[in-house]
């Protein structure tokens, strides 16, 4: 991914920086609309992984809706140019102001995730004298298999409407005259790579379709959500994910009625692996076990280690050639313990200066930043800007 010429560019740009790989994002979103066109499946693209508006540009040139959640996300969707009838917004709290903007807006649907928000979004909607399309975003209670920060479809999380609930969200629809049931929603989390929870979670779905015909309920529209899993330890092997693989999931073992239209909203599987997080070394500096390598990124630019201890490849881009590895404490520079990109990385001798890209962060790492210890943003660069 870093030719020579391209890391003597870097060594002129302020670190730390968000590298982007154009040709990588482009090469993705195409195999993703071919394998999706290939199923009849339409995509939205999950702005809170990345929400550039260089990557959103690319996503929407590519055919994708959006899938929001929040207003400034639908402003974002707006801005870059996604058309109102593919806009999707989901969120288990979803403010009056957010729900008024989208409504007015016009947007494809609000993913309503309780009874309650079916009622505020039907008022609301009254109010503008509109009628919106909402779906249930129902909660199957099936477990991802993931990290448990991350999974989002079992009963013990917030997000969406319960099975138990659901007698009673259909008394509801059928008093509110101006929300329109359009259709079902479910996403049981990020970063799966055991695919055969989706198997489990289209059984569920099956299911569910059945209970709503059974009432003479025909659903339109079925959107499983995202959460397709990247190879965080060979970002070089396996840079694309497997999305043919992934969307004949679906087309295998959903059986919806050929009236149905389905949806998937991948986010973290089309922009990770395009994207690095570019640094320098402060200091090399010796603890009582271990060395500490001390970057000038830090968890302000990278949560996703000190939020869900996840796994960061960590190559010493200036150090390749030299010989000799060790073991560092690769850590960032905010005054926090968690503050830890990984213990016991293996590199070539590193020294202060060295620049240091740690990869797959495109992915939940820009949409994240914080500015916490005062920081300042740091820039990101797509393979045509350095
Ligand atoms: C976060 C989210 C997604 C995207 O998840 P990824 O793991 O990034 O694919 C899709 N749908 C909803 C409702 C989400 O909250």
């Amino acid at each position: 991914m870093f030719s020579p010429s391209l890391l003597k560019k870097f060594q002129g740009i302020e670190t730390p920086f968000y590298y982007y790989d154009t040709k990588l994002l482009s090469d993705t979103l195409k195999a993703a609309r071919k394998a999706a066109e290939k199923q009849d499946i339409e995509l939205h693209y999950a702005l809170k992984a990345n929400a550039n508006k260089g990557v959103l540009k690319l996503v929407k040139d590519s055919g994708f809706g959006a899938d929001c959640v929040s207003g400034n996300e639908v402003k974002r969707a707006f801005e870059s140019g996604f058309k109102a009838g593919k806009i999707v917004f989901a969120g288990v709290g979803k403010s009056d102001k957010e729900i008024r903007f989208a409504v007015q807006k016009n947007i494809f649907c609000f993913n309503a995730e309780s009874i309650e928000e079916l009622k505020v979004v039907n008022e609301i909607a009254k109010g503008e004298n509109r009628t919106a399309q909402v779906a249930l975003r129902i909660n199957p209670n099936v477990n991802a298999n993931t990290h448990r920060y991350i999974t989002t479809g079992l009963e013990e999380n917030k997000f969406g409407i319960n099975s138990w609930e659901l007698d009673e969200s259909l008394n509801v629809l059928r008093k509110c005259k101006n929300i329109k049931l359009i259709g079902l929603h479910f996403h049981i989390g990020s970063q799966i790579t055991d695919l055969s929870v989706y198997k489990t979670l289209c059984v569920k779905a099956n299911e569910l379709l059945q209970w709503f015909a059974d009432k003479d309920i025909f659903i339109e529209n079925i959107n499983l959500g995202g959460g397709l899993g990247v190879d965080y330890h060979h970002p070089d092997e396996d840079p694309i994910p497997d999305f043919e693989n992934y969307f004949g999931l679906f087309r295998k073992f959903l059986k919806p009625g050929s009236h149905i239209k389905m949806h998937l909203e991948p986010g973290r599987a089309i922009v990770a692996q395009c994207g690095s997080l570019i640094s320098r070394v402060l200091f090399v500096k010796k603890g009582m076990q271990t060395n500490f390598v001390i970057l000038d990124a830090g968890m302000t630019e990278l949560l996703r280690p000190a939020l869900y201890q996840s796994y960061h490849t960590i190559e010493n881009l200036l150090g390749a050639t030299r010989k000799g590895k060790y073991l560092y404490d690769v850590t960032g520079p905010i005054c926090e313990s968690s503050d830890c990109f990984r213990k016991a990385v293996e590199l070539t001798e590193t020294r202060r200066g060295d620049i240091i890209a740690i990869r797959t962060a495109g992915a939940y790492s820009e949409s994240m930043s914080l500015d916490y210890n005062m920081r300042s943003r740091a820039k990101a660069y797509f393979t045509e800007d350095v």
